[in-house]
């Protein structure tokens, strides 16, 4: 048997909203007359209905039934729910005119079943015809989807028609009477307008899915499917999807009704979800939702299965909750701060308007007319088309953040790479004078020296022996632009120079004139080029001397000059640089006069070897002992780590500090003694503190000379293994440019080392002239901050700066990083703020030896 499946919209609606009831007529003894057909248009339509319940009278039962058993229904429209009872209209017609009157009587709902209209001239059957949309579309008298019967009255006659309906879905019988161009030009201008509909819902189809063919998001699809649901809906319900598309097949229009209501209500919530970013902002709502999109595909497969009544049954169930669950999303969303939840709310309005004076129409609270009539369409139209603005409104925005995050992206890059070269700058200048700095020096003079190692030169040093006083008597602000205006002087001076070595700086600029620290300069004379017996030098020495001036104020600096030649007194820029400083003190003729350094007159150098042969002593007796500092976790405060220093208390000399004999001992390789010496005692003295302190780590201090020595691993291997110690609890404070002078075999040494499992750590960092890309290739796990980076850093915002470069950049390699030389708590508040990980320095404990370190620690924990 073919079932008839027949949606009614007004039947859906009126179930959501009113629970299911249908609004059966009311019946009065109200006698209704014939229609009289004059020239008057429109013309008011009435007619009298009886209710078949068994659906089996046949015309001539009904043709007997007494007047008062039909029901005059005067507006013309009537609305009796589901129904199985077949229902019976009677209407008479009369013609008042002279004129032959073409007309046309309608039932103007398409969705109608069976629908018979029997014409009468008195007794007498004149016509019977069938139509309803269970049947193939054509043929029909008038090319239309609603229940359409022409008839024609001559003048002064009168007709009855008894028109016979019965369909499986809502009784829905809106009967009109039209002179017939009337309901053409009506028919005419009501297509225009759905068809303007139908357009725009097309179009809007087509460009999100354009935009999904684009884009690939997923949004813009499911809002195309969602609104084809719409269109599909539309069109068949009013019947012209049956009319244009499968006129043949009224199953299949039957089936296209009720398949269209799940896939609007799928594809709309799904791109409602998806618009309004539900799962982010509001999960609650998002459990509904998903439970709902559940609901959906199950209504889906029951629309394609079910039988009429089960499909209907769903879909009207299905209608009621995903408009309140459409309804409450925009604003809960909105609320939550999605943009587009303001969109989803205003365009969900007009579409509840419609939907309400859909269901208003039917059930009698508003009149029937164009807009409660065509309300739905209405509102979805204006839906669809604030939801295209929605979509396009997010298509603009995600373009600007997307150009906006790239521009910012950009930004940050240039700001990375302005900070590291400012990083750069601050490691290899003066950062008062902008001059370059001891680091530049010693490399250039290094460089020159390799490159032309048969030439002469002379390393020249100035220092302005009253700079510290003269730093307490006007301050430090002013001292600044002191050494500013000196380092201008000395920049002119020395452009009357020819024979000073120069080249070009990183940024451009000459370099000539380096500040080897706060009070002292170099230069490097190439000595084959003085031609004039440095008759040229002196002059600009003794303008030097000169007062310098400074606020109205002349300013003596007492500037002493000390000199050391290549190759007689050094090949390394380090002692060229030393011995200058050496041949400053002794000054044979007076002041102002440049010292040139003498063996004879190097103190120091006597000294020095006495020193070595004294180390190398006290190494084997108890002369020399192991200080520990500790190490502070920045964001705890708890103490992770100690560093050994060395300390020597000399019997004649009294404390010898390690910077005097240290670099001593690296030149003559006596360090490599010091450095196991102070590893086997240092792990010692962590085995005895491990039974209270077992995560305690050990830092010792490592020379460059130490890596080149090859049974350094296995040595340390086996210290480790006797003394019971973890491998990474021994941390080895080496500095970069230590391990720069012979790199390669640095490297692999380093690599053996961590291999073990042992920490290394970039000691010093920012004192001497970094190799960035050589840092990133060092097998080391921590990076010590030079004190001399962090000096300043309360209340200079450039060393702040500089500071917060080096630890972005050390994290960016993955270090973790120490400050050292922290002596005060605004110091180790500025590194905290900037992330620095380890906090080493007098503020947080003094070097102390094993005893003390041991009572401190206990004090603490
Ligand atoms: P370093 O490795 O950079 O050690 C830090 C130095 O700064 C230590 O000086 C320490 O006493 C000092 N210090 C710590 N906190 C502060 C502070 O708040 N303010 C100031 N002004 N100084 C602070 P020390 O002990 O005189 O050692 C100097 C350098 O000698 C060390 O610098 C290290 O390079 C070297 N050294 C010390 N012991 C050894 C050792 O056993 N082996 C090797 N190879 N070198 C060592
Ligand atoms: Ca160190
Ligand atoms: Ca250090």
């Amino acid at each position: 048997m073919r079932r008839t499946i027949r949606i009614r919209l007004l039947y859906l609606i009126l179930l959501a909203i009113a629970g299911g009831c249908a609004v059966p007529g009311s019946a009065s003894a109200m006698v209704l007359g014939p229609i009289l057909i004059g020239d008057s248009k429109p013309i008011p339509p009435h007619f009298e209905s009886w209710e078949d319940r068994e659906a089996n009278a046949s015309l001539s039962d009904v043709r007997q039934l007494p007047d008062d058993r039909w029901v005059p229904v005067p507006g013309g429209s009537e609305t009796y729910g589901i129904t199985p009872s077949a229902y019976w209209l009677r209407v008479a017609l009369v013609n008042t005119t002279t004129q032959r009157q073409d007309l046309i009587a309608e039932l103007a709902y398409s969705q109608l079943d069976r629908v018979t209209f029997y014409a009468f001239a008195d007794d007498t059957l004149l016509d019977t015809f069938r139509t309803g949309d269970t049947l193939p579309f054509y043929p029909r008298r008038v090319d239309h989807p609603n229940m359409l019967y022409r008839l024609t009255l001559p003048p002064g006659q009168s007709r009855t028609l008894y028109i016979r309906v019965q369909t499986a879905g809502s009784m829905i019988l809106p009967f009109r009477l039209w002179h017939e161009p009337d309901f053409y030009t009506a028919a005419a201008s009501e297509q225009k307008l759905h068809f303007f509909y139908y357009g725009a819902l097309s179009v809007i189809i087509l460009l999100n899915l354009a935009v999904f063919l684009i884009l690939r998001e997923r949004l813009y699809l499911y809002y195309s499917l969602a609104i084809s649901g719409y269109l599909l809906f539309f069109a068949s319900i009013k019947g012209y999807s049956f009319q244009l598309l499968y006129p043949a097949h009224p199953e299949i229009h039957a089936r296209a009704l009720l398949m269209s209501m799940p896939i609007l209500a799928l594809f709309s919530v799904l791109f409602c979800r998806s618009l309004l970013r539900i799962p982010a902002h509001s999960p609650r709502l998002d459990v509904a939702i998903r439970a709902m999109i559940a609901f959906e595909v199950v209504n889906f497969v029951a629309s394609l299965t079910l039988s009429y009544n089960g499909a209907i049954l769903l879909s009207s169930l299905s209608a009621l909750v995903f408009f309140s669950l459409l309804f409450v999303a925009g604003p809960i969303t909105w609320a939550a701060g999605v943009r587009a939840g303001a969109f989803f709310t205003v365009a969900w309005t007009p579409l509840t308007v419609g939907v309400l004076a859909t269901a208003g129409r039917a059930l009698g609270f508003f009149p029937e007319n164009f807009f409660t009539e065509n309300a739905m369409q209405i509102g979805s139209g204006m839906e669809a088309f604030i939801l295209t603005l929605a979509l396009a409104d997010r298509l603009y925005r995600e373009r600007e953040e997307k150009i906006r995050a790239q521009a910012e992206s950009l930004a940050q890059a240039r700001a990375r790479n302005e900070a590291q070269n400012r990083l750069t700058r601050a490691m290899t200048h003066d950062l008062v004078t902008g001059l370059p700095n001891r680091n530049l020096f010693e490399t250039m003079v290094n460089e020159q020296l390799k490159q032309n190692p048969s030439g002469r030169y002379m390393v020249g040093v100035a220092r302005m022996t009253r700079l510290d006083e003269v730093n307490r008597t006007l301050g430090l602000s002013r001292s600044d632009r002191l050494l500013q205006t000196l380092a201008r002087n000395m920049l002119q001076l020395a452009e009357s120079l020819p024979y000073l070595h120069r080249r070009a700086g990183d940024d451009g600029r000459q370099q000539q004139v380096y500040q080897l620290s706060r009070d002292s300069f170099g230069l490097l004379v190439d000595a084959n080029r003085v031609n004039d017996g440095f008759e040229s030098l002196n002059r600009v020495l003794r303008a030097l001397a000169e007062p310098v001036w400074l606020d109205q104020l002349a300013i003596e600096l007492h500037p002493k000059f000390g000199a050391a030649a290549y190759p007689e007194h050094g090949d390394t820029a380090a002692q060229l640089i030393r011995n200058a400083h050496v041949g400053m003190e002794i000054t044979p003729h007076g002041p102002f006069e440049t010292g040139l350094y003498s063996e004879a007159f190097d103190i120091y150098s006597e000294s020095r070897l006495t020193l070595l042969a004294d180390l190398r002593g006290a190494l084997q007796t108890d002369q020399v002992a192991l200080h520990y500092q500790p190490k502070q976790c920045a964001r705890t405060g708890r103490v992770t780590g100690i560093e050994a220093l060395i300390r020597w208390h000399h019997p004649q000399r009294g404390d010898v500090p390690p910077v005097e004999f240290i670099p001593l001992a690296e030149d003559t390789g006596v360090i490599t003694q010091v450095t196991r010496w102070a590893l086997a005692r240092g792990l010692g003295d962590l085995a005895a503190l491990s039974r209270d302190w077992p995560a305690l780590t050990l830092a010792v201090n490592l020379s460059a000379r130490d890596l080149l020595a090859d049974d350094l691993a296995p040595w340390l291997q086996g210290q480790l293994a006797h003394h019971g110690i973890a491998p990474a609890r021994l941390v080895l404070e080496l500095t970069e440019t230590a391990a720069m002078d012979h790199p390669e075999k640095s490297l692999s040494a380093l690599a053996a080392l961590s291999a073990l499992g042992l920490r290394v750590s970039i000691d010093d960092f920012g004192s001497g002239y970094s190799s960035l890309s050589y840092l990133k290739q060092l097998p080391a796990s921590e990076l010590k901050l030079d004190s001399g980076l962090i000096e300043g850093i309360e209340h200079r915002d450039d060393v702040r700066v500089i500071v917060r470069t080096a630890i972005n950049m050390a994290h960016d390699l993955g270090y973790t990083v120490v400050a050292e030389g922290v002596e005060t708590g605004e110091t180790a508040k500025q590194l905290v703020a900037l992330e620095c990980d380890t906090i080493q320095g007098f503020w947080f404990c003094r070097p102390l030896p094993l005893a003390e370190l041991r009572d401190w620690l206990a004090a603490r924990s």
